[in-house]
C-alpha cells in the first residue's frame, strides 16, 4: 500500500500515519520529523532550513525532494509500500512527487485527505504546544502555518480528485474513531487498488458518514 497524506496541521496527520504504517507494516516517512531530525543533529541541512521550520514558512522544495528520493528508495528495499506524512505541501511538489514515483515504480495509490475545521485545528495545536514544545506551536506561527495550508496546499486535493486516488476523512471525530475510519477505508481500496484502474475510479468522501460510522464502532 502507498499513501500520502494531505492535511492542514493538527489534523493528525502523525498520528494516523503512524497507524497506518503499523496496520499495513510500512515505513512512515514524515518530512516534518526528518527535518526536525537534522535541525537536532545540527546538520549542514538543519542548519539551513532551521529558520524556515520556525517561521512556520515551507523549505525549499529542492530540500524535501531530495529527502523524500532517499527515503522513498528505502522504502523500495522494504518492499515498496509507503505512508508519506507532510509531503506535498503544493502542487509543484505534488508534480516533482509523481515523477519520483514513475521513476521508482511507486506512485501513491491513495491521497489521503484529512478534513478539520481551522478553530478545532488551532485549539489541539496549542494543547500539543504545551506538552511538546516545538517551536512553531505558537498562535502566531499556527494561524500563518494554516493560512499557507489553505493557501498552496489545500489545492492540491483537486488535483488529486481528478486523478481518481483522494479518500476524504472527518479528522473532527476523536482520534480512535478517524483511525478506524482510514483503515477501513484503505482496506476498501486495497482491492480498488489491485482491480480498478485509477483513471476509472471516482473520489471517495467519508465525510458524511458520521453516523454509520459512528453506529459501527
Ligand atoms: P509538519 O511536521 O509536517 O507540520 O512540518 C513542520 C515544518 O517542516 C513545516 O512547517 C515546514 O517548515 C517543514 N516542512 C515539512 N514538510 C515540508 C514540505 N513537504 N515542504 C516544505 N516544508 C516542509
Amino acid at each position: 500500500m502507498r499513501v500520502l497524506m494531505v492535511a492542514p496541521p493538527g489534523a493528525g496527520k502523525g498520528t494516523q500515519g503512524a497507524v497506518i504504517a503499523a496496520h499495513f507494516d510500512i515505513p512512515h516517512i514524515a518530512t516534518g520529523d526528518l527535518l526536525r531530525e537534522h535541525v537536532a543533529r545540527q546538520t549542514e541541512l538543519g542548519r539551513a532550513v532551521q529558520h524556515h521550520l520556525d517561521r512556520g514558512e515551507l523549505v525549499p522544495d529542492e530540500i524535501v525532494l531530495d529527502i523524500v528520493r532517499d527515503a522513498f528508495e528505502q522504502a523500495r528495499r522494504r518492499g515498496g509500500g509507503y505512508v508519506l506524512d507532510g509531503m506535498p505541501r503544493n502542487l509543484a511538489q505534488a508534480r516533482a512527487l509523481y515523477q519520483i514515483g514513475l521513476d521508482l515504480g511507486m506512485t501513491a495509490n491513495v491521497a489521503l485527505h484529512l478534513r478539520a475545521d481551522d478553530d478545532e485545528l488551532v485549539r489541539r495545536l496549542l494543547a500539543r504546544a504545551a506538552l511538546e514544545h516545538r517551536a512553531d506551536d505558537t498562535e502566531p506561527v499556527i494561524r500563518k502555518r494554516l493560512a499557507l495550508y489553505h493557501e498552496v496546499t489545500h489545492p492540491i486535493v483537486a488535483w488529486y480528485a481528478e486523478r481518481g486516488i483522494l479518500v476524504t476523512v472527518d479528522a473532527m471525530r476523536p482520534v480512535e474513531r478517524v483511525g478506524r475510519q482510514i483503515l477501513t477505508a484503505l482496506e476498501a481500496m486495497r482491492s480498488l487498488v489491485d482491480h480498478v484502474p485509477e483513471s476509472a475510479r471516482r473520489p471517495i468522501d467519508l465525510t458524511g458518514l458520521g453516523a454509520a460510522f459512528g453506529s459501527a464502532d
